[in-house]
């Protein structure tokens, strides 16, 4: 039996969109499609995505308006959707919420946080890709060699400084994180390892993560965070996947890893409030023991469900010639 060394697509990749990078330094065709009623155009308001109401939550595109271009702080493009369409996005951050765009119901201002998960993979990539690149502006107004202001650049895929003798250029950053889920071998079994943060809701545990340092690998990354954290050791790391986690600009990049024998589990209050081994039963139980675990949308939550699906077999397989196990 082989484990797949590869995820199932994770939400908030495979955006449907040809990015078209020449497209960008096209000002003229910019601002035809900026004319043109066919484009497509995703407003984003203070960390809110535009979703359409119905029972699945979708994205909401609107076509492009004078009023609303003109009172946007950024505009965005994101590239051309499957039917060629050119796709922006919007800061409308500054308008009051009563000058927002009279939608008549049909649609929200909503954090992706809370529909990502029951959106159209493809189209939460699309809002995921918008929500980073305003916030990415938003929180780049100026120049941080000099401290002039830059402007926006290139459709929105830079910022320069605007000041002659700096002319600083600042591209689009996304942070590396880290994110780890570490199992211990018990016997015939195993367990995994999950922390949690003082300030998450009662009850949720999760993967371990963290930012990657300047100089430092991603497995060095993994093993100092999960040493830091936790006290263990591990070995091992193993790349599994990775995704882009706009919250506000984070690319996790997941790993697997084993935690070496003979060493205690020693939790770090200054980094979490609790860390603790768990069976596989008692995460699939876990509503008995008061255990919530992260959204639906997160890698985190993947990669504790890839790893209660692993077939059990498969690990007895494995640990047979060390050990006998029993029969399940
Ligand atoms: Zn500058």
């Amino acid at each position: 039996m082989s484990r797949s060394n590869v995820m199932k697509p994770l939400f908030y990749t495979g955006a449907p969109l040809d990015r078209d990078e020449a497209l960008r330094r096209d000002d003229g065709w910019q601002r035809d499609r900026l004319a043109d009623a066919n484009s497509r155009i995703f407003p984003v308001w203070r960390e809110h995505n535009l979703i359409a109401a119905g029972d699945t939550p979708a994205a909401m595109a609107l076509p492009p308006d004078g009023v609303l271009l003109e009172r946007a702080d950024v505009v965005v493009f994101l590239g051309l959707d499957e039917e060629g369409r050119a796709c922006f996005a919007v800061d409308i951050s500054a308008l009051d919420e009563p000058a927002l765009p009279n939608l008549a119901g049909a649609a929200r201002f909503t954090t992706l946080r809370r529909v990502g998960a029951l959106m159209d993979r493809g189209e939460g990539a699309i809002l995921a890709t918008a929500r980073a690149l305003v916030l990415w502006h938003r929180r780049h107004r100026f120049c941080s060699v000099c401290g002039a202001r830059a402007e926006s650049r290139d459709a929105g895929h830079v910022r320069a400084c605007v000041r002659p003798e700096c002319g600083a250029l600042h591209f689009p950053r996304s942070d590396p994180a880290v994110i780890m889920l570490v199992t211990q071998r018990d016997g015939c079994s195993d367990r995994c390892l999950l922390g949690r943060q003082a300030k998450w809701p009662k009850g949720m545990m999760s993967t371990l993560a963290g930012f990657v340092e300047p100089g430092e690998t991603l497995e060095e990354a993994v093993a100092r965070e999960v040493e830091e954290e936790t006290g263990i050791r591990i070995a091992r790391p193993r790349y599994r996947g990775s995704q882009p986690w706009p919250f506000p600009a984070s690319l996790m990049l997941g790993f697997r890893a084993e935690a070496a024998a003979g060493v205690e589990l020693r939790v770090n209050a200054a980094e979490l409030e609790d860390a603790r081994w768990f069976s596989r039963s008692e995460i699939r139980d876990r509503r008995s023991i008061g255990l919530t675990l992260p959204g639906r949308d997160s890698i985190a939550r993947r990669l504790i469900e890839d790893w209660l699906d692993e077939d059990e077999g498969e690990g007895k397989a494995q640990s047979e010639e060390a050990q006998p196990c029993p029969a399940w």
